[in-house]
């Protein structure tokens, strides 16, 4: 059998203006970058507090590297489950007012694992239409009965639970979905869950570190607990500057995760300095308030330019500020018009986002600063204005 219908594919993709290339990054993660040669203002990392390239983390991950080495070595449950691993589970659990936590090696990681650890044939779960990739993947390969509901939508929810006749129902939401921004309306999520006796998984990959008052995310913003959300997942990615992933819950949701969920027990731990520079970034993450406050009046900011500018934005009140654009190839024409300028941000197409709902994917950091996202209002108003949008 030959490549060449993998060969066409290919064609076919590049012809939909829906092919994929990698950008090599040559500097840390920064407002500023470098890529392959070029210097950039870069709009569109998931750093949103600015910590991926911390001093104090840096120096965490080199001094923990001195002691543990750089590989974990082993699976948790054989001999890679390390000092810093089990400090880093702890802290979290203290930071998110559950019982236990358990580290990932990453998010998608935590989410499949965690469906299904939870779920089989005999079930049902209930998602969001606007779920991330890795929770929809995690609720097909569980073999549960599988629904989505309409956008944020708890009528469209309570209807389908109404429905079902299954063992467990798990409803699953983003907090904050990813790649339009807004936040998921958790406490009438919740309360519909509880009317059905549903338990409430959330991945709240973009809320921690970016909401509630100490960046716990959208379950402190909404004062919700773990009767209120049962499975409380969090990546370490993106607002805290590092990689992995965690659940939290209480004792029985842990042990019951650290007894079936596979692709807890089947892989390495992460390298045991990336957990220490965790437990340093947490710290910055909670006390640092003026990182959140730099973030919402740098929001503000955007918002109000593109208001001014005529540019249709989401409603959104975090760090994810998409610009809807429609189609694929229009929103790579702008991309590139920003890239003639020195800015840097990627088209989001389908399949991540809807047929016809192209987008420019903007996100601010604590670290720009407000003449950063003046010169992106006015390259802009420029790549949009020259392309007709
Ligand atoms: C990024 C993301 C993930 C995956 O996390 P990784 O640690 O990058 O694998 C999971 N869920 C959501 C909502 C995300 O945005």
């Amino acid at each position: 059998m030959s490549f060449a219908e993998l060969g066409d594919a290919l064609q076919q993709r590049k012809a939909d203006a829906l092919y994929r290339v990698r950008r090599t990054l040559e500097t840390a993660q920064s407002p500023e970058v470098r890529v392959d040669g070029k210097d950039y203002l870069a709009f569109c990392s998931n750093d949103y507090l600015g910590l991926a390239n911390h001093p104090d983390l840096v120096n965490a991950l080199k001094t923990a590297a001195d002691t543990y080495g750089v590989g974990g070595g082993a699976s948790h449950l054989v001999n890679g489950h390390s000092r810093p691993h089990h400090q880093l589970e702890e802290a979290l659990a203290d930071f998110t007012g559950r019982q236990r936590v358990l580290l990932f090696s990453t998010g998608y990681m935590a989410n499949i694992g965690a469906v299904n650890a939870l779920l089989d044939k005999q079930d049902a779960i209930f998602q969001d239409r606007l779920n991330h990739a890795s929770l929809l993947d995690a609720g097909l390969l569980s073999g549960a009965r599988f629904q989505r509901y309409l956008h944020n939508d708890p009528d469209s929810l309570a209807k389908r639970l109404a429905k079902t006749q299954a063992r467990r129902k798990l409803v699953v939401t983003d907090g904050v979905f990813s790649m339009d921004g807004d936040v998921a309306d958790l406490p009438a999520i919740c309360d519909t869950a509880r009317a059905a006796d549903a338990w409430v998984m959330v991945d709240d990959a973009h809320g921690f570190g970016c909401l509630g008052q100490t960046g716990g995310g959208c379950v402190e913003q909404f004062g919700l607990g773990v009767e209120d959300v049962q499975v409380l997942v969090g990546t370490l990615g993106k607002g805290f500057g590092t990689a992995g992933a965690f659940v939290a819950g209480s004792e029985t949701l842990i042990e019951t995760l650290i007894q079936y969920a596979r692709t807890y027990i089947y892989t390495t731990s992460m390298p045991p300095a990336v957990a220490a520079a965790t437990l340093a970034s947490l710290k910055l993450l909670q006390r640092e308030n003026w990182r959140r406050d730099k973030l919402n009046s740098l929001i503000a900011q955007f918002r109000a330019g593109c208001e001014q500018l005529g540019l249709e934005l989401m409603d959104s009140p975090t760090p994810i500020q998409p610009i809807m654009v429609g189609e694929a190839d229009k929103a790579m024409a702008i991309s590139a018009a920003l890239e003639q300028q020195g800015i840097f941000i990627g088209a989001i197409r389908p399949p991540t986002v809807a047929a016809g709902s192209a987008r420019l994917r903007v996100t601010l950091s604590a670290r720009h600063t407000e003449q950063q996202v003046d010169r992106l209002l006015t390259a802009l108003d420029s790549a949009t204005s020259s392309l007709g949008i």
